[in-house]
C-alpha cells in the first residue's frame, strides 16, 4: 500500500476516458509514443494502434513483468522496468497519467527534451498552477511550463474514474512544445521564486550584477522572469 501511493498507482478505469486520451494524441504511423507509467496497461494497447513505436516505463517490477506477460504479441511495443523520467529513448509523443508526486520533476524534464506534443493527466491542483494567471498564484513551474508549451486543458477527469481512487479530481492537459530550457535557466527560474520578495536589483546583487529595477518577482511577466534568468546566467 505505502509503494501505490508513493508511486501514484491509481490505475484508470475508464475506456472512455482512455480512448478520449489516445484520440488527442493525434498518432500518426510516424510517431514514437513514449509512455511512462505502464500501470495495468489501460493505455499501452491503444497507443500502439496506430504507432510506428512506443516505449512504455513503468518503475514497479510486477506490473512491468505483468505487463510483459500480457502484451507479448505486441510487435511495436517495448516495455521496459525503470524510471521513465529518466529515459534516454528519443520520441515524438509523450502520453502519461503521471503519477502526482511526479509531475513536477515530469514537466521539468519535458520541458528539457525536444518532442512534438503529449497528454498528460495531472491532478486538477497542478493543472491550476500551470495555467495560473494572476502572479499570486504562479509558481516556478507555471513559468517553466508556459515557456517552454502550449498547454490547453483537454477535459476535467474525476477521482471515480481510477482505482483505487485519489483524493481529488484530475485534468486532461495537451501540452505543445515550442521552446526547449536548459536545465540551467529551469533552475534559475526555481531560485528566482525562492527569492520572490525581494525586487530584481537585489535578486541581481546576490549574483554580484547590477540593476536600477525596484520590482519584485510578483510584478514581472512571465518573459521578464526569463530575461532576469537568462541575465543571472550571463559570464
Ligand atoms: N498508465 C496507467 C493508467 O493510466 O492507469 C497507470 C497510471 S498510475 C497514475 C502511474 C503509474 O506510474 C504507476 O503504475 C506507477 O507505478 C508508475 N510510476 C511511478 N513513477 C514512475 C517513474 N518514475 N517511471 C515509470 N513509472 C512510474
Amino acid at each position: 500500500m505505502i509503494k501505490r501511493k508513493k508511486l501514484g498507482q491509481h490505475f484508470l478505469n475508464s475506456k472512455l476516458i482512455a480512448k478520449k486520451i489516445i484520440s488527442e494524441a493525434k498518432i500518426t504511423p510516424n510517431d514514437i509514443v513514449l509512455e511512462v507509467g505502464t500501470g495495468l496497461g489501460v493505455l499501452t494497447p491503444l497507443l500502439c494502434e496506430n504507432a510506428k513505436k512506443v516505449f512504455s516505463i513503468e518503475i514497479d517490477e510486477d506490473l512491468f513483468q505483468e505487463a510483459k506477460k500480457k502484451f507479448s504479441k505486441i510487435h511495436n511495443l517495448s516495455l521496459n522496468f525503470g524510471d521513465g523520467l529518466t529515459t534516454k529513448e528519443q520520441f515524438t509523443i509523450f502520453v502519461s497519467n503521471l503519477p502526482y508526486s511526479k509531475s513536477k520533476e515530469a514537466i521539468e524534464w519535458l520541458a528539457t527534451i525536444p518532442f512534438s506534443h503529449g497528454i498528460i493527466m495531472v491532478q486538477k491542483e497542478f493543472a491550476e498552477k500551470l495555467l495560473a494567471k494572476s502572479s499570486k498564484n504562479r509558481k516556478a513551474i507555471s513559468i517553466i511550463a508556459t515557456q517552454s508549451f502550449e498547454i490547453t486543458t483537454v477535459s476535467k477527469v474525476g477521482k471515480n474514474n481510477f482505482s483505487p481512487p485519489p483524493k481529488i479530481d484530475s485534468v486532461i492537459l495537451k501540452i505543445i512544445k515550442k521552446n526547449n530550457l536548459s536545465k540551467n535557466l529551469i533552475q534559475t527560474i526555481n531560485k528566482i521564486f525562492s527569492y520572490r520578495r525581494k525586487t530584481v536589483k537585489n535578486i541581481l546583487k546576490q549574483f554580484n550584477k547590477e540593476s536600477l529595477i525596484d520590482k519584485r518577482v510578483d510584478d514581472l511577466s512571465g518573459d521578464e522572469i526569463i530575461n532576469l534568468a537568462n541575465k543571472i546566467l550571463e559570464k
